[in-house]
């Protein structure tokens, strides 16, 4: 079956999807994206998705390219002609096309989008999550700016890179302060010997991720107690568990940083109950 694209208001066979050379996230990466977890048919948590990405083209002054409902309706839609069962959509927003120039266009140009969906094979996952990841550590390496969900993913690119070079599967990056940030793609968590939840605030260094958050709020119910402050890799080195967040990873477990086991050097148990648990919170429409 070929794999559908919405493109610019057109719902487009992937061989002939294309945007204009002048279009400002080519030339500049001036443009921002989600990624929505598809489960069942069904997108999870919509709601908090479209709200980040409008607070991310509020602080680049891109315009929204349509209501944001009608932007869900679209990305519905291209899951249901990609029939897409489990997987992922993604949507990319950019400032549109202009002649190449730095500055903002002196005209106002409608803003591109773009929306793809693909399947994953669920049993990948499953088997990563059996096995937990490993990560290395980084020097934040980033822009200032990592609340927006920019495209601008080139130092990502390289951390992710470097990580599987080194036959790790996610990049912590390390402030300069000593603390880990996040992962290259994903939220970084510990679990320490107390059992106590740890992770960074949201005010600073990281994305405010969708799967975070909705962890978070489920931490009352779920009776896991629960510190928003930073952490050292010596101190996840010295961890009960760890683990990372994503909407593409759920909640998915690490077993090791920077060659030294975590724990016993399996998945934890608190990750593993995070990770069945999730969805009975997550928003599906
Ligand atoms: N941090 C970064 C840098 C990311 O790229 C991502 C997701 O891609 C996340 C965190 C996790 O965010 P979410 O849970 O919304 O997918």
């Amino acid at each position: 079956m070929s794999r559908i694209a919405y493109v610019n208001g057109r719902y487009l066979d992937m061989r002939d999807a294309s945007v204009n050379i002048e279009d400002r996230g080519y030339q500049f990466a001036d443009g921002v994206y989600e990624v929505c977890e598809v489960r069942g048919g069904k997108l999870v948590d919509m709601p908090r998705h479209l709200a980040r990405l409008q607070r991310s083209l509020g602080e680049l002054r891109i315009k929204e390219p349509m209501p944001l409902a009608a932007l869900s309706v679209v990305m519905h839609e291209v899951v249901r002609r990609n029939r897409v069962n489990y997987g992922i959509v993604y949507l990319q927003v950019t400032r549109g096309v202009a002649r190449r120039d730095h500055g903002f266009p002196a005209a106002p140009v409608k803003p591109a989008v773009v929306v793809t969906a693909r399947s994953l094979d669920p049993a990948k996952g499953q088997a990563n999550a059996a096995h937990g990841i490993k990560v290395i550590t980084l020097p934040e390496n980033r822009w200032p700016r990592v609340d927006i969900k920019s495209t601008a993913l080139l130092p990502n690119v390289l951390a992710k890179q470097a990580a599987r070079e080194a036959g790790a599967y996610e990049a912590w990056y390390v402030d300069r302060d000593g603390y880990v940030t996040e992962g290259s793609s994903s939220n970084a968590w510990i679990v320490t010997k107390e059992g106590r939840v740890v992770t960074r605030s949201a005010d600073a260094g990281i994305l405010a991720g969708v799967t975070r958050a909705v962890l978070m709020d489920a931490f009352e119910a779920l009776q896991v107690r629960f510190e928003e402050r930073p952490f050292t890799p010596a101190e996840a080195a010295g961890a009960a568990e760890a683990f990372v967040t994503a909407s593409s990873q759920i909640v998915m477990p690490v077993v090791a940083i920077d060659g030294q086991p975590i724990g016993d050097g399996k998945p934890g148990a608190l990750a593993k109950r995070l990770r069945e648990q999730f969805h009975r919170f997550a928003v599906f429409s």
